[in-house]
């Protein structure tokens, strides 16, 4: 039997690869650096697991959240594989156990949260693990966190490429479940992987259902006919921790037990909370979108977000928490446009709250970012097209419509708007750098129209453009006046 089957059958009791599992450990075992976009549940940890169980040496994995990382320690020490975590929660006599069983050569897996690379106990250890000849390989979870330009950059992540000073040779793989292009080359640059190989799969999934709609004043139906409805687990999102409790209490008094869950919660209740969901028959869950990186329960038959998800790779990441046992799952987003504005608000009072000269460039940008970000993910919600192809587009990967979602199920009724966008790019021309807001209520003494739905539908059409302050001040483009030249028709569903 080949020999790769036989340990991973040995160690994990499982028949087969996943897609794209195998060329990486191959990668890793020949001493060579890999990319590997795998989607989210496709199996990114075994492609780093693996090559430590045969080797019967040691991989360091890098790994942005303290969860993650127990989440992982814990489904290891239950298949047998000696695994342990360096983050500063730790206890001092859990912290010495560790450095016990390092200095024994035990473990197989040691996750560490990235800021603990700069310990020069830490650096000590690789140093000697690499000398011994039994560091096997670094792996990098969550690669995306080292590129400004993905959903989640993380400072700390821009030193990574610094350990490799201290273990030459020693192959690197960097993961990541949805990586645009921009933010792949990123990671090759940052991390300064060589000659890799990079091993991307599609992140389509055959098995989820989208849908997106506007959410009304009170969605309560709308939640609980989704939850009704789901199998499995149920994954609620909001966007604060308030909102969590609220909609967690708002759930239990409509007679659906909802337990909440968020950063600010303590230790105990967030572990209880936890427990519940991988274990109750059909937990329904109100969280913070942090919860459920890593929680491996394959039958979640809803994950719900109450208002627009931030970014569209977050959001491939979220809704990907769903179906993870190929059964079919529903993403549901009940979305308002008022949360971008809401979000670019809050984004600008805190750019002002924490107002920091020398970082200010850095924050402005980030902002700026964020705030694109949002409208990239708005575009999506409020788009024509197949929801799950407009979100792969959106990281950079060209897929067919998916034939599930509520676009691809739906006929959608189209209208030609060329002459209400030439009264609104009229209007804008003499008010240059108004903000949405008044634009829209002097148009709406000329008529009654959706004339802040119109704007944006112009914006993504690249007629006007608007800051990415927050503020949204709106500006005619160049291609704006040409139209306003001469119009072309500009078919819309509203
Ligand atoms: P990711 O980190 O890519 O989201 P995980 O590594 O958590 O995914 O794996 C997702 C799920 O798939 C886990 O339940 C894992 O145990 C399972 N899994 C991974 N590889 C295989 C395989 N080759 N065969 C069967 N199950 C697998
Ligand atoms: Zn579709």
């Amino acid at each position: 039997m080949d020999p790769l089957l036989a340990s991973l059958h040995q160690h994990y009791g499982w028949d087969d690869f996943r897609p794209g599992q195998r060329p990486v450990i191959e990668a890793l075992l020949s001493g060579r650096d890999a990319l590997a976009v795998l989607p989210t549940g496709g199996g990114k940890s075994l492609c780093y697991q693996l090559p430590a169980l045969v080797r019967d040496g040691l991989v360091l994995v890098i790994s942005p959240l303290v969860a993650l990382m127990e989440d992982q320690v814990r489904q290891l020490r239950s298949r047998a594989v000696p695994a342990a975590c360096l983050h500063a929660g730790l206890t001092p006599e859990v912290r010495q156990e560790v450095w016990r069983s390092l200095a024994e050569g035990k473990l197989r897996l040691l996750y560490l949260a990235p800021e603990r690379l700069q310990s020069s106990q830490v650096r000590e250890l690789i140093a000697s693990t690499f000398r011994q000849k039994r560091l096997v390989a670094l792996a990098v979870d969550e690669a995306h966190c080292i590129s400004a330009w993905g959903h989640d950059f993380r400072p700390d992540y821009r030193r990574l490429g610094e350990v490799r000073t201290l273990c030459p040779g020693v192959p690197m793989v960097a993961l990541s479940a949805t990586a645009a292009p921009r933010v792949r080359a990123d990671i090759l640059r940052l991390l300064a992987l060589e000659k890799p190989l990079v091993q991307v799969c599609s992140a389509q999934r055959d098995n989820l259902h989208y849908a997106m709609q506007r959410r009304p004043k009170d969605p309560l139906d709308q939640v609980l006919k989704a939850i009704r409805r789901s199998r499995g687990a149920s994954l609620i999102y909001a966007r604060t921790r308030r909102s969590v409790e609220h909609w967690a209490k708002r759930l239990d008094a409509n007679g659906v037990e909802a337990i909440p869950y968020h950063a600010g919660l303590d230790p105990d209740l967030r572990h209880q909370a936890l427990c519940h969901f991988l274990e109750a028959d059909r937990p329904v869950l109100v969280a913070t979108v942090a919860f459920g990186m890593g929680v491996d329960r394959g039958d979640v038959g809803l994950v719900l977000h109450l208002d627009l998800p931030s970014t569209p790779e977050g959001y491939l990441q979220e809704s990907g928490r769903a179906g993870r046992d190929g059964e079919p799952a529903q993403c549901l987003v009940l979305f308002s446009p008022g949360d971008r504005t809401s979000l670019g608000w809050a984004m600008q009072a805190s750019l002002r709250r924490h107002h920091n000269p020398e970082l200010e460039q850095e924050e402005r940008s980030r902002v700026e970012l964020a705030q694109q970000q949002l409208r990239r993910m708005e575009a999506v919600a409020e788009g024509e097209m197949c929801r799950q192809q407009a979100l792969l587009l959106a990281v950079g990967e060209l897929a067919p419509p998916c034939g599930r979602c509520d676009r691809c199920l739906s006929h959608l009724q189209r209208d030609d708007w060329s002459e209400a966008a030439q009264m609104l790019l009229q209007t804008l021309e003499g008010n240059h750098g108004t903000d949405a807001r008044s634009l829209s209520d002097t148009l709406a003494e000329l008529e009654p129209l959706r004339w802040g739905w119109l704007t944006r539908r112009l914006v993504q059409e690249e007629l006007i453009s608007e800051s990415n302050d927050g503020s949204q001040r709106l500006y005619l483009r160049d291609s704006g006046r040409r139209f306003l030249k001469q119009p072309w028709p500009l078919h819309y569903a509203a």
